[in-house]
C-alpha cells in the first residue's frame, strides 16, 4: 500500500512519546515498517497486566504492547497467512501472551463470514463444487443469493476447563427433550475462519489437543454421535500459549505448530517503565487509550488486509527456496512442517514489507521461529544407532560371504 499516512511527527521525534501516540511517524510505508518502528522504541510486554487481569471488551491496543518484538511478528504473520500453521507461545506468567493475543482484536482483517450453521461458503462451491455446501446453501446458491456477509475475523477462546463435547459439539439437548436428535455445533466450529486460542495448551487432554490439532490440519472435521453424524468447517489460525514451568508439551505436539517463540519478560528498565505506563493508561481509560491508537490501529489492520491481498502473488524464487531448504537439511530436521511454515511465513513477512519476492533476509527473520525446537535429539540418535546397526550388517554379511566363497 503506497498511501502515506498523515504525518504529523518531525523527523527529529519520529516516534510518538507515550502520552501523545497517535500519529503515525512519516517513515513508515507498510505493515513492517509499522512494526518495526513500535517494538524498537516505545512499546511494551505488560509484565503487570497479568494473563487474566482485564476483561477484554476493550482489549489492549497491539501497537501498545512494548517489546516483544517476535511475537508480535509471529502473530501478525499468523493473522496474513493462516497456512504457517499457528502460533506457538512459549514463557512464564506474566509477560503479556494472553493480552498481546486478545489485543489482535484491534487488527482483524474483514472476511466473508458464513450465514449458515455449518460455515458454506462460496469459496467452497468455487473450490471444491457445489457438493461442499449444505443442501439449504446449495438452494440459495442457486437462486443467487449470498452464503455470506463481510465481517471482522474474531477471537475466540477456548475455556480452560473446556470438555471435548464443547470442543467437537454433541447432542443438543434442548432439541432432545423435544424428541429431536440434533448435533450442536462445538467450539472449533465457532472458530471458522476465525483465530483460535488455546491457553495453557500443555495442560490440555490428550483427545482435546489433538481434536484441535486435527481440525486444524484438516479444516473440517466429522462428530458423530449413534446415528446421526455433521461435517463441520474449522479454517482457523490457531495460536497456543503455554508456561513450561508447569509441564512439557510433547514433541509431536511442538511440531505441529508453525511458529515457536520464546516469550520472556522485558530486561531493558526503560521498556518495563514504558510498559508500566501503558498498562496505567489503560487501566484508567481502556476507551481512551484505544481512541489515542484509533490512527495506528486502523492503519495496521488495512496493512494486514492488503498483506492478506497480496499473499497470493507472492514467489519464492529458486535460489531462496534453495538456501531455505540447506539449512533445514543442516539443522537435521525431519518434520516437513519445517519447510511448510519456514516458507509460508516468510511469504506472509514479505506480503507485510509490500513485496511480492522472497528474499533470502526474509529466511534470516523468519528461521528461528519456524525452526526452533523442530530438531529430536531422540530421533537423531535413534537414525544413527541404526545407520551403525546396518553398517555392521552389512561389514558382517559381507565377511561372511567371502568366507564361504574361499572354501
Ligand atoms: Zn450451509
Amino acid at each position: 500500500m503506497n498511501e502515506q499516512p498523515n504525518n504529523a511527527g518531525s523527523p527529529d521525534q519520529p516516534y510518538p512519546t507515550e502520552n501523545q501516540p497517535t500519529l503515525l511517524p512519516s517513515n513508515i510505508r507498510s505493515l513492517k515498517d509499522l512494526i518495526d518502528t513500535v517494538t524498537g522504541k516505545y512499546l511494551m510486554d505488560e509484565s503487570e497486566v497479568g494473563e487474566s487481569g482485564f476483561v477484554d471488551q476493550q482489549p489492549f491496543p497491539f501497537l501498545a504492547l512494548v517489546g516483544q518484538k517476535e511475537m508480535k511478528l509471529a502473530l501478525l504473520l499468523n493473522l496474513i497467512n493462516p497456512a504457517i500453521g499457528g502460533v506457538l507461545l512459549l514463557g512464564p506468567r506474566g509477560t503479556g501472551k494472553t493480552t498481546a493475543v486478545r489485543s489482535l482484536a484491534n487488527l482483524t482483517p474483514r472476511i466473508p463470514r458464513s450465514l449458515c450453521y455449518y460455515g458454506c461458503t462460496e469459496q467452497d462451491v468455487e473450490a471444491q463444487g457445489i457438493d461442499a455446501i449444505c443442501p439449504a446453501c446449495a438452494k440459495k446458491f442457486g437462486e443467487g443469493k449470498s452464503l455470506t456477509q463481510m465481517e471482522e475475523v474474531r477471537l475466540v477462546e477456548l475455556p480452560l476447563n473446556a470438555q471435548i463435547e464443547d470442543v467437537v459439539g454433541g447432542i443438543d439437548e434442548r432439541a432432545a427433550i423435544h424428541q429431536r436428535m440434533r448435533l450442536k455445533r462445538g467450539i472449533l466450529s465457532q472458530a471458522d475462519r476465525n483465530i483460535l486460542y488455546v491457553d495453557e495448551v500443555n495442560l490440555l487432554d490428550d483427545d482435546i489437543i489433538n481434536a484441535i490439532l486435527d481440525a486444524s490440519a484438516m479444516g473440517t472435521y466429522t462428530v458423530r454421535r449413534g446415528p446421526i453424524s455433521s461435517t463441520y468447517f474449522a479454517r482457523f489460525s490457531l495460536v497456543g500459549s503455554m508456561n513450561p514451568e508447569e509441564g512439557a508439551l510433547r514433541p509431536q505436539i511442538m511440531d505441529r505448530f508453525g511458529l515457536r517463540i520464546l516469550v520472556d519478560g522485558l530486561e531493558d528498565p526503560q521498556e518495563r517503565w514504558i510498559a508500566y505506563q501503558h498498562v496505567d493508561q489503560y487501566r484508567r481509560s481502556p476507551n481512551a487509550m484505544l481512541a489515542d491508537y484509533q490512527e495506528q490501529s486502523q492503519f495496521a489492520r488495512t496493512e494486514v488486509q492488503h498483506a492478506r491481498d497480496l499473499l497470493p502473488t507472492v514467489q519464492i524464487p529458486a535460489t531462496v527456496a534453495k538456501a531455505g531448504l540447506h539449512l533445514i537439511q543442516v539443522l537435521e530436521i525431519a518434520s516437513l512442517r519445517a519447510e511448510i511454515s519456514l516458507f509460508e511465513a516468510s511469504k506472509a513477512y514479505a506480503a507485510a514489507d509490500n513485496r511480492s519476492i522472497v528474499e533470502v533476509a526474509d529466511l534470516e527473520v523468519i528461521a528461528p521461529m519456524a525452526l526452533r525446537m523442530r530438531r529430536s535429539a531422540f530421533m537423531s540418535q535413534y537414525f544413527a544407532d541404526q545407520q551403525q546397526e546396518d553398517q555392521r550388517l552389512r561389514e558382517n554379511l559381507k565377511q561372511i560371504t567371502k568366507e564361504l566363497l574361499e572354501h
